[in-house]
């Protein structure tokens, strides 16, 4: 059961959000969607949910197409959007039934009861919504989201708003959710992600800056020097594999090589972008940080 979402475009008012992504989600996988306000996450998560229809592009779990409306597949998807939007004059226990009428959940009296005690409730279940801590409130959105046991469950910024203590304690629950769900969830904090995900996709601009495992993020960057382009690279990779540069990768606008002794590699790439006239934004050889590579990387 793996969630396939392949170049997937999706435009407001002929403005691009999401701009063609691509990427694969597997059981037992956390991973973190980055990226700064506007880039996209929201909309790209609303579409994996099956409230937004892409323009184009597809998304498929576990082989179905996820389509507006496809019972099949929203039985197999939990959404959690950003305003967690909740009917604040129903009872706790009382909207969790409703929700799992909905999804025609089994032995829904036992589901009910399951859910409240992972999620820590019982205290709230005779309350109304309106009530709630935002703690709390946070803890029924999940709840609501993972009434049906879904296999993929989306979870948009789920810790945004929450105190110190309620932030811990919801990354507690996330780990421990990803025992039975694929999950993908949007944040902003970098520390947040490499505490809680196996990967990262960081998001700029309606496009993927990255996809990768936390380990290779983290990697210490060393003898790597990082040259930020202002133009795109991908049409002059033939040029750049022709210099005598130990390239590690070029992707968009950032070009990654090794620095060795030597070969003043710095000099090499700035004679190149002066002779097919291309402008340096940023030259970058310290070992980056997580924060460092992030900016970079949406710069
Ligand atoms: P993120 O979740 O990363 O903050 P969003 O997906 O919410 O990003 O937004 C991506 C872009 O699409 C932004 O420029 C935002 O203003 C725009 N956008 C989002 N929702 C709508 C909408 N309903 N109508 C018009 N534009 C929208």
């Amino acid at each position: 059961m793996s969630l396939v979402v392949s170049n997937i475009q999706k435009q407001y008012n002929g403005q691009k959000a999401v701009d063609g992504i691509s990427f694969e989600l597997h059981p037992g996988e956390i991973v973190g969607f980055l990226g700064p306000n506007g880039a996209g996450k929201s909309t790209t998560l609303k579409m994996i949910a099956g409230i937004l229809m892409p323009d184009a592009g597809s998304i498929t779990i576990n082989n179905q197409l996820v389509q507006i409306d496809s019972i099949a597949s929203k039985k197999l998807i939990g959404y959690l959007p950003e305003s967690n939007p909740l009917y604040k004059d129903l009872y706790v226990k009382e909207y969790l039934q409703f929700l799992g009428n909905i999804h025609q959940v089994n032995h829904l009296s036992n589901r009910i009861k399951e859910v409240i005690d992972f999620l820590q409730l019982g205290l709230m279940q005779h309350k109304k919504i309106g009530e709630l801590s935002k703690g709390y409130q946070q803890r029924l959105g999940i709840a609501a989201a993972i009434i049906h046991q879904p296999a993929l469950l989306l979870l948009d910024e789920p810790t945004s708003g929450l105190d110190p203590n309620q932030l811990i304690e919801i990354r507690e629950v996330i780990k421990l959710l990803s025992k039975r769900s694929m999950i993908l969830f949007s944040s902003h904090i970098l520390q947040e992600v490499t505490a809680v995900c196996n990967s990262v996709l960081v998001m700029h601009q309606g496009i993927l800056v990255a996809n990768e495992p936390i380990e290779e993020l983290l990697k210490p960057k060393t003898n790597h020097l990082h040259i930020l382009f202002e133009e795109e690279l991908s049409h002059l990779k033939e040029h750049i594999s022709k210099l005598s540069l130990d390239i590690v990768s070029i992707d968009k606008h950032l070009l990654v090589v090794k620095t060795a002794e030597g070969k003043d590699v710095k000099k090499m790439v700035m004679q190149f972008a002066l002779d097919m006239g291309l402008n340096i934004e940023r030259l970058h050889t310290e070992e980056a940080s997580l924060e460092e590579i992030f900016k970079l990387l949406t710069h």
